[in-house]
């Protein structure tokens, strides 16, 4: 491979991805896309390798793995930004319903679960 670098990159067992779309969101460079069902990350120099996506995945189906492939292209990842639609969908706290266009969320896994939970809900899950 020409240009390749050794690098931690998402994986996805197609087996194990149920094609719920979850993971579409969390992943803030675009580089996870549904085709026919399954998630598929299409341009490796999308994927920086941070992970965000698996926390939200029910199914187990994303893991990093570290191998050879393109580099990461943050200027690649701005432009697609720029050219896309400001169509994120909003998501909220499974506790308190509180948007994250008013609070900070994070990815929890919860009696079998993917759910987002706002910084504020997060002790009362932790402590109960
Ligand atoms: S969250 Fe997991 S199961 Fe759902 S589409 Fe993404 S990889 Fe597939």
């Amino acid at each position: 491979m020409s240009g390749s670098v050794t690098r931690q990159i998402v994986r996805i067992d197609e087996e194990l991805c149920n094609g719920c779309g979850l993971c579409v969101t969390p992943c803030a460079e675009g580089a996870i896309e549904m085709v026919d069902g399954k998630a598929r990350v299409l341009r490796e120099e999308l994927c920086d390798g941070a992970g965000f996506c698996l926390g939200v995945c029910p199914t187990g189906a994303l893991t990093l793995e570290t191998r050879q492939t393109v580099a990461f292209d943050h200027s690649m990842v701005e432009r697609l930004a720029a050219e896309r639609a400001p169509a994120y969908i909003s998501q909220s706290c499974f506790r308190c319903h509180g948007s994250e266009e008013t609070r900070a969320l994070l990815p929890v896994r919860t009696k079998g679960q993917s759910l987002w939970v706002c910084t504020r809900c997060l002790p009362g899950l932790i402590h109960g």
